[in-house]
């Protein structure tokens, strides 16, 4: 099986139980982004490429760990060897922080507003940036909304201000305000993630309530002309109900502004636990479609230097996953 096809499948499970030796060090927990709150996750790669997988001792889906992080994935018909990489804070070779845990929006499909471990101070980051320094090639932020957006953006960029002195890429998460892109850009930030979450502004007012859409697509277009083409990325959820057609369109649209989407496949929790992850075929379906997108727009998710497409644990990313 080729690797897309592969990882295609290992995505629409999401899940592995762990056996053999223990596997600590390889071991992330997290208080954003998917498996939030969750017993943790660890990154495979067999050499391809990297998958996150959450770990559930349910799972259907087994990960020998061998020890040194040599692993066998074993799965009905499948068999393959691998490692488990080292994660240095949240994913590996990232310093990927959530700088505000809580929020107060309820997305339907988060479960951050569900966490409330509060918010870190710039100094408490700073110490987290340089515990890790050595292991990391990006520092990457990601915050809730704890009193209103524009206070959000102010607290990120302070800590922003704090992290310059490490000199590396920072890329930036945050919901945006109106001329967030400029700020940050002036910040020194390098890359910025907007997500735009539902394929559709009905579906996304139905999943987001008391957020905008257009605010969303605002900043985006905004940071293209600041962060330039292949630094402006946003997140596209694979599964709250959209058809085929909706997110191709929508992925066509989010490209032909240059913007690079990441499709991320559902995680049902939350309100949604009662939905299902999308199929191993969808997937690779919407792939293919997402790198045409991409090639006919010239972007290049290659370029990438932080946050999710330069770890790629939770998505099909053309380009790093398969040909673009
Ligand atoms: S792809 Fe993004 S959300 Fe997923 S583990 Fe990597 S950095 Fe975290």
């Amino acid at each position: 099986m080729d690797w897309p096809e592969l990882k295609a499948r290992l995505l629409a499970g999401g899940t592995a139980r762990l056996s053999g030796a223990p596997a600590t060090p390889y071991r992330s927990s997290s208080t954003a982004g998917p498996g939030a709150g969750t017993g943790g996750s660890v990154f495979f790669s067999d050499g391809r490429g990297r998958v996150r997988l959450e770990i559930d001792q349910n799972s259907p889906l087994e990960i020998v760990h061998l020890g040194a992080g040599q692993v066998i994935v074993k799965d009905r018909d499948l068999e393959l060897r691998g490692i488990l990489e080292p994660v240095a804070l949240h994913c590996p070779r990232q310093a990927y922080i959530t700088v505000s845990s809580g929020c107060i929006y309820r997305c339907r499909y988060c479960e951050v507003p569900a966490i409330h471990a509060g918010r870190k101070t710039p100094e408490a980051i700073e110490v987290m940036v340089e515990r890790v320094r050595d292991r990391i090639d990006s520092i990457s932020l990601t915050s809730g909304v704890l009193e209103s957006i524009d206070a959000e953006e102010e607290y990120v960029i302070r800590v922003v201000g704090r992290l310059q002195r490490f000199g590396l890429p920072i890329g930036v998460s945050i919901f945006p305000g109106k001329d967030t892109a400029w700020r940050l850009h002036a910040a020194g930030v390098s890359e910025v993630k907007f997500n735009v979450e539902a394929a559709t502004e009905e579906l996304f007012s139905t999943m987001c309530p008391g957020l905008s859409y257009d605010s969303v697509w605002n900043a985006l277009t905004q940071s293209v002309d600041r962060f330039g083409r292949n630094h402006v990325f946003s997140n596209l959820i694979i599964g709250l109900g959209e058809s085929d057609e909706e997110a191709e369109c929508c992925i066509t649209d989010l490209c032909a502004i240059g913007v690079i989407p990441i499709l991320r496949p559902l995680n049902p929790s939350g309100a949604l636990s009662e939905f299902s992850r999308p199929s191993a075929e969808r997937l690779f379906r919407l792939f293919a479609c997402h790198s045409d997108a991409l090639t006919a727009s010239g972007l290049d998710p290659r370029c990438a230097l932080t946050m999710c497409l330069e770890c790629t644990g939770c998505d099909l990313v053309p380009g790093r996953d398969g040909a673009v």
